[in-house]
């Protein structure tokens, strides 16, 4: 249901911290809830260097060498990295308060009533595993009463609210070209594999995946009670459907470009596209007010689902439902056998994973992610000063100054589409830490020892929320990011950049570092926001947010030019084995982190010259420009297994953190100049890319 993120919010660090999309991660064996809050690393530490490197060969090795000897990665992760080491104090910090507001007679808030409660269900195996399948008895039901495939309508209108991933997607988003409404939209859907390309693709690690999976469907139908032979039976057949569907969907790649993923028409003409589902009804039966037009993401999958579902007898189909039904579910609500099996393909299969994480961790992550504003309201009272709100105020600031200036200095824009960027950049709304209004949980029902209801209640009540918004105005203030959340965003249709209160911390802004570190710290961050209203996408939406194209023709096609120069460079990037970096998927991310690390430094310069201090001046070792490129490459310093390095290259548009570092700093060639590197040293390269 969640559609607009999955449409167009740009993130900093999307599924690099953790597993994606809510895998099973966890299962207690130690109490790691008595240890201490892991202290938070410094803006620049220089136990992370490896003085052994040449900076100027790799300037990843030389800032970050050192960082896998203190922090390796731990069995319960697919990687670690500085941000890691801040999401787990945060982490350590959440479960402290929720432990607080657990405790049974305490005297607690609402709000404290609702996460105490929340966390005390989904911390209650015993509870969950004496029920084992009996949550799900209600929905097994229906799928097995359907008789007609003219049923299957009003099973996927509940299955959407329920966020059941089957055959398609319905939801919300803002309209891509008016951004003053909120619309209806359908989206391809119902994979069980991260990404349609995962279906198709060739050689072995592909091939092993594919059969680990099938693999997969199939423990998982017998833990649901089916025969050893029904379950192998039904996963292959499950496994072609999927196949199909992929068939028809749109690649991760390809609907980075909104027009490829916008096409408003009648409901009249969905119903065309798919006629052998009610498509009034389906919306109706989902929430839905009564809407004329929707935004038909992808029209060609709901062209080509039609005979797909022609084509497949009911019992396959019902087969598929309770695999999506399941594989949907987040797993820490799931009895202890169909848990372990979630983890062992999506956590170690996919991720690399050895272990689950702790109960305890994956109960402050589905709290946060069914109650995000009402945990946030309480973290940020007590972890998040004014004074740190005002000190990222103040930078933003400083990087929005300094792209005003970067505008002014740019060569290749002629003045009519500078004046354009210009009205963009000062339509964006700066939002800090946490937001001004908090989301009412008052009508959701949180009951202890009921860890499964809690979880589809608290999804119903979200995706109601969403629903509720169509036709509506929009409500500018709203946050994508619950505000513990170590992570940021810029959203074009709102034209905002939002940083939570949980990332405003060290390593990425340490009020003890200098201000060279910080700079290029939290500013490269507030810059890669910013800088995404401007990348191949953003610069596709105007200061309103409006799907509109701004440029004269001759910019725009400069800009491409430009930007073509990045793809070829970071696709020439091995980021694993044969596995080189998709330069188009993560264009957006590299423009973002190129041009915010530059607008970063431009600020750097500003405010040394107001504070006249001589950036090339030795303090501590380093001078302040080189402290500027280590404070930024120590916020991504980290080591990442290899499964997990592959699975972010096929489905995610961030580069890998080596890539985050190294491919900015051979752009700049201040870095050159700050570490005396020559011309066509691979930190110093005779043909770099710059955009912004
Ligand atoms: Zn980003």
């Amino acid at each position: 249901m969640r559609m607009r993120a999955s449409i167009v919010i740009s993130r900093l660090l999307l599924g690099t911290l953790l597993s994606l999309n809510g895998i099973a991660l966890a299962q207690s064996k130690s109490s790691a809830s008595e240890k201490e809050v892991p202290n938070l690393p410094p803006g620049l530490d220089k136990r992370f260097l490896d003085t052994s490197a040449d900076p100027c060969a790799d300037f990843f090795q030389y800032a970050c060498g050192n960082f896998s000897k203190y922090y390796p990665i731990p069995n319960d992760r697919p990687g670690y990295s500085a941000g890691a080491v801040l999401y787990d104090h945060n982490e350590y910090i959440l479960h402290t308060m929720l432990e607080k507001a657990a405790a049974p007679g305490a005297d607690r808030t609402p709000n404290q009533q609702k996460i105490g409660d929340y966390y005390a269900a989904c911390m209650d195996s015993a509870a969950i595993d004496q029920k084992g399948l009996r949550p799900f008895q209600p929905e097994l039901d229906r799928i097995a009463a359907i008789k007609d495939k003219k049923e299957l309508t009003a099973l996927l209108a509940h299955f959407q609210l329920i966020n059941v991933n089957a055959l398609l997607g319905v939801g919300e988003q803002q309209d891509f070209k008016d951004a003053t409404k909120q619309i209806a939209a359908a989206d391809q859907g119902g994979l069980g594999l991260p990404e349609r390309d995962y279906y198709f693709r060739t050689g072995d690690a592909a091939e092993k995946t594919r059969q680990q999976y099938v693999q997969h469907i199939t423990n998982t139908l017998k833990l649901l009670g089916e025969s050893d032979s029904d379950a192998a039976s039904d996963a292959k057949k499950i496994f072609e459907l999927e196949t199909a569907l992929a068939k028809v969907s749109m690649d991760v790649t390809s609907r980075r470009q909104p027009q490829n993923v916008y096409h408003m028409m009648a409901v009249g003409d969905l119903q065309k596209l798919t006629p052998g589902l009610d498509w009034p009804q389906l919306l109706a039966d989902a929430d839905f007010p009564s809407v004329s037009e929707i935004n038909v993401a992808n029209p060609d999958f709901f062209r080509g689902l039609n005979p797909l579902l022609e084509a497949t007898d009911l019992k396959t189909i019902k087969a598929y439902l309770r695999w999506q039904l399941v594989a949907s579910t987040d797993s820490v609500a799931l009895p202890k056998a169909l848990d372990e099996e979630m983890f062992d393909f999506n956590g170690r299969k996919l991720h690399g994973q050895p272990e689950m994480q702790a109960r305890w961790k994956r109960c402050v992550q589905a709290t946060d992610r069914a109650l995000g504003e009402a945990l946030g309201q309480v973290y940020v009272a007590q972890e998040f000063p004014a004074s740190s709100k005002a000190a990222t105020l103040q930078m933003v600031h400083d990087i929005e100054s300094a792209m005003d200036q970067d505008l002014d200095n740019l060569g290749w824009m002629s003045p009519e589409t500078r004046a354009r960027a210009k009205a963009k950049l000062h339509a964006i709304a700066d939002k800090i830490g946490y937001p001004d209004h908090w989301r009412d949980y008052s009508k959701l029902a949180v009951q202890r020892g009921d860890a499964y209801g809690n979880a589809e209640r608290a999804i119903v009540f979200e995706n109601l929320r969403e629903i509720v918004k169509i036709g509506k105005p929009v409500d500018r203030g709203e946050w994508g990011m619950s505000p513990p959340t170590v992570d940021a965003y810029y959203n074009p249709s709102m034209n905002d950049i939002n940083f939570p209160a949980g990332i405003l911390q060290s390593p990425f802004f340490d009020a003890k570092a200098s201000d060279a570190t910080n700079y290029g710290d939290i500013g490269g961050v507030v810059g890669h926001e910013l800088t995404h209203g401007f990348d191949d996408q953003g610069r596709q939406f105007d200061g309103n947010g409006n799907l509109s194209d701004w440029w004269t023709p001759e910019d725009g096609k400069k800009f491409e030019e430009k930007a073509d120069c990045t793809v070829k460079e970071y696709g020439n990037f091995s980021a694993v084995d044969d596995v080189k970096i998709n330069g188009k998927l993560t264009l957006g991310e590299n423009t973002a982190d190129n041009g915010g690390l530059r607008l970063a430094f431009i600020a750097l310069l500003a405010d040394a010259k107001r504070k006249n201090i001589d950036l090339n001046q030795k303090q501590d070792g380093y001078t302040p420009v080189q402290q500027f490129f280590l404070g930024h490459a120590q916020g991504w310093c980290g080591n990442t297994r290899p499964e997990q390095i592959r699975l972010q290259v096929q489905t995610d548009p961030h580069s890998p953190r080596k890539f985050r570092v190294n491919g900015v700093v051979q752009n700049m060639p201040e870095f050159g100049e700050a570490f005396g590197c020559k011309t066509g040293q691979p930190m110093m390269p005779v043909n770099a890319c710059r955009v912004w």
